[in-house]
């Protein structure tokens, strides 16, 4: 068995054993497959690997985690900023709404700004005049606009067209501000299909973007997109990191992550509180849904195929299929299902669900029926 299925494991187990001791509903953190899941990725992408953190924000399990993340955070807001505040490493902010005052905070971190769109830099320059601004800047670029050329829809807002990017090139030379490189990012899930095509796009505009501002870029944020379970789908590192050569021997290419790190390192606790059926429909009522695990619902996908949860139960009984929902009263609170499960789960039982790590917490509708929020743990 692999490093990564022991830690699983002995984590499930610890949960077993002490699920009585902790306040459901709760999302259990741990800290030791979330510093695995970087390091691996970190090793498989052959880069530096930035954590995203808006894909988790309990504070505990990022100020315990903060040795393994040598290389930095990608936050979206002053918020997330302050979720980071103290921290020696990189911070680099990525979002399309900067204003005057993160601008100006996140300048005395000595921070990378991400530049989305040509009026950021406007923000940028209003800073300047008022105390120093050495940091570094990246430009963002479009992945559909810059891959697909300029008729292509964009699937996304995020970044510039060509056009665009060249404006910002006078602009950044205008209000001399130095540009340390590029920025690209082809969505969440996409690394697959879309990575060679955002290495690509870049390789394509490395000399002449160094040409126009008339020095040569220095780094290259290829954002990343990496799944959840990356370790599953039998991703060909070894050709990708290949194709990074080329582009390496230019600049420091790095890339970002969030659920790939957090996602498989965090679980859901739930505890049964009602049982019922419906025309034979075994319903499992759980102190825990959608109002404090919003994806479990699966709303947001076209075929709804649900999770199937651990019972942490100690009662056989004749194989049965169940559904899980959740205490509102909202029809689409189902969070899991099981098939011909053998346990007889009855109420005070405790339900785990896995891969509930990144994301989970945050897409949920707060105070949704005034029902109990959720605990956090972190082991
Ligand atoms: C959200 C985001 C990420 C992280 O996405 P994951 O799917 O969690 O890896 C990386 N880069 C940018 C620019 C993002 O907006």
């Amino acid at each position: 068995m692999s490093t990564v299925d022991n830690v699983k494991n002995s984590v499930i187990e610890l949960l077993r054993a002490t699920r009585n001791e902790l306040v459901t509903p709760a999302y259990i953190y741990s800290v030791e497959q979330v510093g695995l899941n970087y390091k691996d990725l970190k090793e498989a992408l052959g880069t530096p690997l930035v954590v995203s953190i808006k894909s988790n924000h309990c504070p505990e399990l990022l100020s315990r985690a903060a040795y393994h993340f040598e290389d930095g955070y990608e936050v979206a807001s002053l918020g997330e900023l302050r979720l980071r505040s103290g921290t020696k490493q990189k911070v680099y902010i990525n979002t399309p709404a900067y204003s005057k005052k993160m601008v100006e905070v996140a300048s005395r971190y000595n921070a990378t700004f991400i530049v989305d769109h040509l009026a950021q830099l406007d923000v940028i320059a209003e800073v300047k005049q008022e105390r120093d601004f050495n940091n570094d800047v990246l430009l963002r670029l479009n992945f559909d606009a810059v891959v697909k050329g300029a008729a292509a829809y964009p699937d996304d807002h995020f970044g510039m067209d060509l056009p665009a990017l060249r404006a910002a090139i006078a602009k950044v030379i205008d209000i001399g501000i130095k540009v340390s490189g590029l920025h690209i990012f082809a969505g969440s899930n996409n690394f697959l299909k879309k990575s060679q095509a955002c290495v690509a796009a870049v390789e394509g505009l490395y000399d002449l973007v160094s040409e126009m501002l008339g020095y040569p870029l220095a780094v290259i944020n290829l954002g990343g997109g990496i799944p959840a379970n990356w370790r599953e789908k039998n991703i060909d590192f070894k050709s990708y990191r290949d194709a990074l050569s080329g582009l390496q021997q230019k600049a420091t290419v790095i890339h970002e992550s969030g659920r790939a790190i957090f996602g498989t390192a965090g679980y859901f606790l739930t505890e049964v509180v009602s049982t019922k059926s419906i025309n034979e429909k075994n319903i499992i009522v759980c102190d825990g849904g959608m109002a404090q695990n919003f994806l479990l619902a699966k709303t947001e996908h076209v075929i709804r195929k649900y999770d199937t949860p651990f019972v942490f139960s100690d009662k056989a009984g004749e194989a049965k299929n169940y559904i899980f929902v959740g205490s509102s009263c909202n029809r689409d609170d189902v969070i899991g299902e099981a098939k011909s499960c053998k346990n007889n789960i009855d109420i005070g039982d405790k339900v785990l669900f896995e891969n509930c790590g990144a994301y989970n917490s945050m897409y949920t509708v707060s105070k949704f029926l005034a029902l109990k929020e959720y605990k956090e743990y972190v082991i």
